[in-house]
């Protein structure tokens, strides 16, 4: 069968295999510690499925229009306003089918074929992906484990081409957990501006951040709004990744765009999930909040004990709910031939010798690092802990023995 360009162009999510790899051992019964998740292991709030079910007993089951219900429209801005200082009106803002879905109807909608997109890695494994969906060229900025992976002005400057069109910026970031200081961002956004590019903020884990670190939107500072969108998500926010509920905060003409390609494609978001999402931005922080203060004792553990496994360092992100440990100087490669950086092999040994899950840093464009979520209870913690040590205290074993040898 010929498939499009553009599909063959693409990968599959690589985090899949992993995944796929973990139902096998799932399924002969083996007990295994994951640390794959990319969403909060809380149910949605009650408050929340409540007015689903609302919904469906009032039969609110039918298409609404493209872009979302006008109230949840106006709810998103307000909620945005409030805990983000931002001034959007419920024009400028498209309700999508995900905060994916408003990364991808923003890409389609600016990008043509050639444009560059700068992106900074580590990166969400989508977003090249999703870039060459929409026929722009992905050019990497690399970013350094020393600084805690926050993206400088200056470097992103340095990509910039005349082809440049977009900047795609991540903060909190999946993978790293970087959350990038309000006054590093806003040079970064004055080199936008500069340049004359858009500044594309993917704020999905906004108001995962500890210690002093704040939930901060590039678009509240003053002269912001005609240089960025915003693509926001109550997935992680909300414990509601299975929803499916985004938005997009843009320009007018841009909103309208994306509402013109959502019309051509999906048509409404779901229209219960809508009025669920409705309720949950009216609904204030509590759970969010409850959220976070698990996370951060979770934090706390994990950090403590990557780091206490020989050759394992660790930085301590400030955002989302992932930790980013560097493991080539805990791994030899030695069994495989392949070398310690190769954190792909890593992890399916790890995989097969402990039974645990972990994302290998090459989907995120860093091989050498492992992706760990503690998306996931303090005793499932302890105990992949426990394993992730006894598997490279016996890869430090064979490479000390080697090197004897
Ligand atoms: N952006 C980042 C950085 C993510 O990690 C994710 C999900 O993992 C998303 C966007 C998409 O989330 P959703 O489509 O569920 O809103």
């Amino acid at each position: 069968m010929e498939l499009s360009e553009r599909v063959k162009r693409i990968e599959p999510s690589a985090t899949l295999a992993v995944l796929m790899e973990k139902e096998k051992l799932v399924a002969r019964g083996i007990d295994v510690v994951d640390f794959g998740p990319g969403e909060p292991d809380f149910p949605t709030p009650d408050y929340i499925k409540r007015a689903a079910v609302k919904a469906l007993d009032e039969n609110k089951t039918k298409y609404t229009a493209s872009g979302g219900i006008m109230p949840l429209r106006q709810a998103a801005v307000e909620w945005h306003a409030k805990y983000l200082g931002t001034h959007y009106e419920a024009k400028e803002c498209i309700i999508n089918a995900g905060g994916k879905h408003s990364l991808y109807n923003v890409t389609q909608a600016l990008i043509n074929s050639g444009d560059e997109v700068l992106i900074v890695a580590p990166y969400w494994v989508s977003y090249p992906d999703i870039v060459k969906c929409a026929d722009g060229t992905p050019v990497i900025v690399e970013t350094d484990a020393r600084n805690g992976f926050i993206p400088r002005a200056a470097e992103i400057e340095k990509a910039i081409t005349p082809r440049t069109k977009l900047l795609i910026i991540n903060s909190p970031s999946n993978p790293t957990g970087a959350v990038i200081p309000e006054d590093e961002f806003a040079r970064i956004l004055d080199v936008a501006k500069k340049h004359n590019i858009w500044l594309l903020s993917d704020e999905c884990y906004s108001h995962f951040v500890y210690g002093k670190a704040k939930p901060f939107s590039i678009a509240g500072l003053p002269g912001a709004k005609d240089h960025v969108i915003i693509s926001g998500s109550l997935s992680k926010t909300f414990a509601m990744t299975g929803w499916r509920m985004g938005y997009t905060l843009a320009p007018q003409q841009l909103a309208d765009a994306v509402l013109k390609l959502q019309s051509q494609s999906t048509s409404n978001p779901t229209s219960i999930a809508q009025y669920a999402a409705l309720e949950a931005l009216r609904g204030g922080l509590d759970s969010v909040n409850m959220m976070v203060a698990e996370f951060a004792k979770r934090r706390a553990r994990i950090i403590a004990g990557l780091r206490e496994i020989p050759g394992v360092s660790c930085h301590e992100p400030e955002g989302s709910f992932y930790v980013f440990p560097n493991v080539a100087g805990a791994t030899t490669g030695s069994r495989t031939g392949a070398s310690p950086c190769d954190t792909v092999q890593v992890a399916k040994e790890l995989l097969e010798r402990e039974h645990v899950v972990v994302i290998p840093g090459e989907a995120f464009g860093a091989p050498g690092y492992l992706r760990l979520s503690y998306a996931t209870s303090m005793e499932r913690i302890e105990e992949g802990l426990r394993r992730m040590s006894s598997f490279f205290r016996a890869e430090t074993a064979v490479s000390s023995a080697a090197m004897r040898g």
